[in-house]
């Protein structure tokens, strides 16, 4: 490896070159480059069955890759996979916890099995094991609610107690997968604003999920799968504008709006929508006031101007043809 992919490597928590894996001869996961920036929660996007579970369980070890590299924490040599993976925490099924044990029992015996080689089950080391669970529950906001039973814990509060446990061991990149799956409108609220809290100590975060809305606020980059391939990888502020803007205007006449506007090539003809007095068209050109001003010349009164960004939520339906809520 030269110093200088060495160096560009540091710059991402996980990077991934053609990462592929087939089941049944088929390319579930199909030459997939990932590249995870250091310090991002970065939302790894698709619909049910688009190859995002094979990927991670790549990532993690879990699953043989066909073909492709991955390096993680910028460490390419898969001998020294397992000690990049214990900088790495994970929740990629749920634990398992049991319903009649607190969450502070259940992290303890998570932390005794998970972790035996830290002689968590010592009992001359247990005070540190027990440390290392006090910890984990405060990170994730449980102190207080450490000796109340699983089964009395909100779905919000169990989705916690799952991300507790990978956070025993001090990590650096957090890998989730559907985090927010199955969690009402409160839960999700509440694992957001625990991964929001995570990030802001440095920690960098991959959550997948085939649902947009759950994501979008927090996620800094996003990549969007479909049938094994990656379609987009890039910042959240990108993919919203991966479709471009789109203007509207509020005329006196909009058929003739219109019949300038193409004349003159200013708008995509495709893209032009009409509804009572308002036009929306995506514009081949920056230049607003010119627009404007060859409207007015063509003697086409304009009321108003805006600018309309796309959702998250549309650019996922334009990219996959797939509504994000769709399971
Ligand atoms: P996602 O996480 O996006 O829902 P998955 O990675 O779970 O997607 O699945 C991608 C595709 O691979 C699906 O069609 C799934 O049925 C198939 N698949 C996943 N794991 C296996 C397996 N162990 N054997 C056969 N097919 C599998």
């Amino acid at each position: 490896m030269t110093a200088l992919s060495n160096l560009s490597s540091r710059a991402f928590a996980i990077e991934t070159t053609d990462l592929t894996k087939a089941f049944g001869g088929r390319n579930v996961v199909d030459s997939v480059s990932l590249r995870v920036p250091l310090g991002s929660i970065y939302g790894f996007l698709g619909p049910n069955g688009s190859g995002k579970t094979t990927t991670i369980r790549m990532i993690l070890g879990l699953v043989f890759p066909d073909q492709g590299e991955i390096s993680l924490l910028g460490v390419k040599d898969p001998r020294l996979r397992r000690q990049q993976l214990s900088r790495l925490g994970a929740v990629v099924e749920g634990p398992g916890f049991y319903p009649y044990l607190s969450g502070f029992d259940n992290l303890k015996r998570f932390a005794q099995i998970a972790y035996p080689a830290q002689k968590l089950l010592d009992p001359a080391t247990a005070r540190i094991g027990m440390n290392a669970v006090s910890a984990a529950l405060e990170k994730v906001g449980l102190l207080d609610a450490r000796n109340k039973k699983y089964r009395a814990y909100s779905l919000g509060m169990k989705q916690r107690l799952a991300i507790a446990a990978a956070l025993l061991w001090p990590r650096e990149l957090l890998v989730l997968d559907e985090p927010t799956n199955g969690l009402d409108p409160q839960g999700i609220v509440e694992v957001r604003e625990l991964l929001t809290g995570l990030r802001s100590q440095g920690m960098t975060i991959f959550i997948s999920s085939h649902i947009l809305s759950e994501v979008e606020m927090i996620c800094s980059d996003v990549a969007v799968m479909r049938d094994g391939k990656l379609l987009f990888q890039g910042t959240t502020q990108a993919f919203r504008g991966s479709l471009g803007e789109q203007f509207y205007l509020e005329t006196t006449d909009t058929g003739l709006a219109k019949t300038i506007l193409l004349r003159l090539e200013l708008a995509d003809p495709s893209s032009i929508n009409i509804e009572h007095d308002r036009l929306s068209a995506k514009l081949t050109t920056n230049e607003i006031e010119k627009v404007v001003a060859a409207l007015v010349n063509g003697g086409v009164g304009v009321r108003s101007v805006g600018k309309s960004a796309h959702s998250l939520e549309e650019a996922f339906v334009n990219l996959t043809g797939r509504s994000g809520h769709a399971r």
